[in-house]
C-alpha cells in the first residue's frame, strides 16, 4: 500500500488521542464540539442533526479534514441537556469525531433515546459493537489507511461510505462491496476532479452498486 504524507486537520492526531483519553481517566467525555446543522453526507444528507463530535481517533489518515483536539470535558447529562437545547425541536443526533466508537456513549444515548431522539453514528468501523440503541451506522471504511475493519458492520451498518482519492481506493470499494449487501456511497475525497471523475465512471459501470456521495455541507456553505 503506497505510503502518503500526513496532511490531516489534527497537528499531532497521536497526542490528540493520549489528550482524549486522558480525559476519559479522568471520568469526562473528551468532546470536540457540539453544533447543530445539516447532515451534509451519505443516506441522510440533507436533515436537520445536532452533531456531537467526540476527540480522538485510533487512526491518522492523511485526508483527514477533522481536527480533533479535545475542547471540553462533559458528562452524559451536560451532553445530553447541550443537544436538546441547540437542537431546536430536532430528533436527530449524529456521534462523530475522531472516532466515537474509542468513547462509552451509552450513557448519553441512554438519555437521548428515553426522550425521543434517534441516533447515528459515523465511524471508521474498526471497533465492533457500539451497543447503544443506535437507528443508522455509517462506517467509513480505512482498511486503505491500515485500519482492520470489523466484519460486524457488514451485518449491522446502514451504509458505507468509500473515501475516493485514486484507482486504488475504487478498486478496495469494489472488492469491499462484495462482502455486504448494505447501500454502498462513493465519496471523492475533497472534491478533486479526478476523484469524482473516477467516483462517476464507477457508479455508471455499476449502477446497482454504488451511489454517489457529496460533501454537500461544503458546497452550501454550512458546518
Ligand atoms: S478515521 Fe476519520 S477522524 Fe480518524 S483520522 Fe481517519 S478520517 Fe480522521
Amino acid at each position: 500500500m503506497e505510503a502518503r504524507i500526513y496532511r490531516g486537520e489534527t497537528p499531532d492526531p497521536a497526542q490528540a488521542t493520549r489528550d482524549a483519553m486522558a480525559m476519559v481517566k479522568a471520568g469526562r467525555i473528551p468532546i470536540v464540539e457540539l453544533f447543530y446543522s445539516l447532515q451534509g453526507e451519505g443516506l441522510r444528507s440533507g436533515q436537520a442533526t445536532v452533531f456531537v463530535r467526540s476527540a480522538g481517533c485510533n487512526c491518522d489518515c492523511w485526508f483527514c479534514d477533522t481536527d480533533f483536539r479535545v475542547q471540553r470535558g462533559c458528562d452524559p447529562d451536560e451532553l445530553a441537556e447541550e443537544v436538546e437545547t441547540i437542537g431546536r425541536g430536532c430528533r436527530w443526533a449524529c456521534l462523530t469525531g475522531g472516532e466515537p466508537t474509542i468513547h462509552d456513549f451509552a450513557p448519553l444515548c441512554d438519555i437521548l433515546k428515553g426522550r425521543g431522539w434517534q441516533l447515528q453514528i459515523e465511524t471508521n468501523g474498526t471497533r465492533a459493537r457500539p451497543d447503544w440503541g443506535l437507528d443508522h451506522i455509517t462506517v467509513s471504511p480505512k482498511e486503505r489507511q491500515g485500519a482492520r475493519l470489523d466484519r460486524w458492520y457488514y451485518e449491522n451498518a446502514a451504509e458505507f461510505k468509500y473515501v475516493i482519492d485514486d484507482p486504488d481506493d475504487l478498486a478496495y470499494a469494489l472488492e469491499s462491496r462484495r462482502r455486504h449487501d448494505k447501500a454502498a456511497l462513493l465519496q471523492p475525497n475533497a472534491l478533486n476532479p479526478a476523484a469524482v471523475a473516477l467516483c462517476t465512471e464507477a457508479i455508471l459501470a455499476h449502477p446497482q452498486e454504488f451511489r454517489l456521495s457529496l460533501q454537500t455541507h461544503k458546497f452550501i456553505g454550512v458546518r
